[in-house]
């Protein structure tokens, strides 16, 4: 089978790799991840991905008093995932480095886009952690700005309990229905609950397509590379 992006992002988020104990770590999902990351970096498509968080810390809910510590703590958990994401593909044989937005050089490298980008072209995987580096953003705004930032085709959002973008809360109403298309200024519009706003801005102003599909089957990240038609595609429109 042929993919049919040439470089993608992949959002994980936090949760995404805490499987059901949906706080910490699950190395066994991790694991199963990692499998499906090898099938589309053996499949030639250069592979980032961006991890999140929120299955340790999640600045806006947390109880610090100062959000902007509050979001730093939150930052730190994504290189947690990120180094335990990197020892699940590098068992599975996947070459990666991990490049982290706050210095931490005894741990990883530190983001340098063009070294990133080189990496992609020698076909090892980057894992880009904490966030943007900037307290007050979210992994999705920073998956929308690496993805500007590397030139990739795609981001392709891993959701957990969902399979795509739908017209309200299908767990809530039972008449709601998936959208298999979509653009930005609709959701933008329509209040719709994907990403933040600044994402989602950001995705729509740089024209950069999003694939919203469900993770709770990891075999999707497969399927969505080699074009099946799964999930919620979104685009720049109008
Ligand atoms: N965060 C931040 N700036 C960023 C990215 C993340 O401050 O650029 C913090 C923020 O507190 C966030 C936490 O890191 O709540 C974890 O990220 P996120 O909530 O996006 O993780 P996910 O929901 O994807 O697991």
């Amino acid at each position: 089978m042929k993919p049919v992006f040439k470089r993608v992002v992949l959002k994980l988020s936090g949760e995404a790799l805490a499987g059901n104990k949906q706080v910490g770590i699950d190395m066994d999902t991790m694991d199963t991840m990692a499998k499906e990351i090898k099938k589309i970096v053996d499949l030639g498509v250069e592979v980032s991905i961006v991890v999140g968080g929120g299955n340790f810390w999640r600045g806006r809910d947390a109880k610090l008093n100062d959000r902007a510590a509050s979001d730093y703590v939150g930052m730190l958990g994504t290189v947690m995932n990120a180094i335990s994401l990197q020892d699940a593909l590098e068992s599975n044989g996947v070459v990666t480095r991990v490049q982290t937005a706050i210095e931490m050089r005894a741990v990883a490298e530190p983001y340098i886009r063009r070294r990133a980008i080189r990496h992609l072209e020698k076909k090892r995987v980057v894992i880009f952690a904490a966030g943007s580096g900037n307290p007050f953003f979210s992994t999705d705004t920073t998956a929308a700005l690496r993805a500007a930032e590397i030139d990739a085709d795609v981001i392709l959002l891993a959701k957990k309990g969902t399979d795509g973008i739908y017209t309200s809360d299908p767990n809530k109403n039972p008449d709601s229905k998936k959208y298999d298309q979509l653009s930005y200024r609709e959701i933008l519009n329509q209040n719709l609950k994907i990403m933040d706003t600044t994402a989602t801005s950001l995705c729509m102003d740089n024209d950069i397509p999003l694939i919203v599909f469900g993770i709770d089957d990891p075999k999707n990240i497969f399927d969505v590379v080699v074009g099946k038609d799964i999930g919620t595609i979104v685009r720049k429109g109008d």
